[in-house]
């Protein structure tokens, strides 16, 4: 599903060259919640970022969904990217926009016409269970109702991979707790598989498959997490 094959990646710094990432590797299996932990600075968010290329690697591949996207041309990766969400910790939301607006933008990015935008809306804001706030401003909402829109937004084309950088960071334990209820739902309801980068190991605790360890560039270490328990 996910297969990344010795990526690095390094950044122009004072003394030279950083290596960020160093030549890792990791296979993220179909369906699972992959969780990647470690310490601020370790490359998780470098690394995240290279799997949907939004940060290029300077060497290795980055197989998703049966494509390497680093031998794209940009108008295929454009198109690989509408299967591959993504959210962050500061959420990202554009704050002329409606929340309905918010969740229309990768749609009319791709040019889908305004009946299918309007009802896909609907879909991703009735899933993450925002639907009566579609027509609100985002400053006007709570940080848990935030995120909620930024999932819904990197839901609009129907992914099957979501990644998601930091997504609790800015949130109270409460708010937390939610937001990590919508993403397992959406694991478990539409078969995404979500990748989560975390400093937090409670939030790999709650619910991820499988976590891995990075420090200074490199995977140090990785395992599997029990069976977690699933409410109702
Ligand atoms: P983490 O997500 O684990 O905190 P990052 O991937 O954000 O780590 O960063 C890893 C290292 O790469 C850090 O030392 C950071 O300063 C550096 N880095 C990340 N992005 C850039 C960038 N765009 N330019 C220069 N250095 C960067
Ligand atoms: P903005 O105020 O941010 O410009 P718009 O009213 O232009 O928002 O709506 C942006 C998108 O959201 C459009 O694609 C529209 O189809 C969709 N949309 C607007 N209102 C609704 C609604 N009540 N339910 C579902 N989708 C909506």
């Amino acid at each position: 599903m996910i297969s990344l094959q010795e990526v690095s990646k390094s950044y122009p710094s004072k003394d030279g060259l950083f290596a960020a990432v160093r030549s890792v590797s990791l296979t993220i299996a179909e369906g699972s919640i992959h969780g990647i932990i470690g310490p601020s600075g370790a490359g998780k968010s470098t690394l995240l970022r290279m799997m949907n290329v939004l940060e290029p690697p300077d060497q290795g591949s980055v197989i998703v969904n049966g494509q390497d996207l680093t031998r794209l041309p940009e108008s295929g990766l454009r198109l690989a990217r509408r299967s591959i969400g993504m959210v962050f910790q500061q959420f990202h939301l554009l704050h002329n926009r409606s929340v309905s607006g918010n969740v229309s933008v990768p749609l009319e990015l791709a040019g889908i016409d305004k009946k299918l935008r309007k009802e896909r809306v609907l879909e991703c804001l009735r899933f993450v269970g925002l639907e009566e706030k579609v027509g609100q401003y985002p400053a006007r909402l709570s940080g848990g109702q935030k995120q909620r829109v930024a999932i819904a937004r990197a839901l609009a084309h129907r992914p099957n991979v979501l990644l998601c950088d930091e997504p609790t960071s800015s949130l109270d334990p409460a708010t937390t707790a939610e937001i990590l209820e919508v993403l397992r739902h959406i694991n478990e309801t539409l078969g995404v598989t979500i990748v989560i980068v975390t400093h937090e190991m409670e939030v790999v605790r709650e619910i991820c498959d499988y976590v891995s360890v990075m420090e200074q560039g490199r995977l140090t270490d990785g395992f599997a997490l029990e069976k977690r328990e699933r409410p109702g």
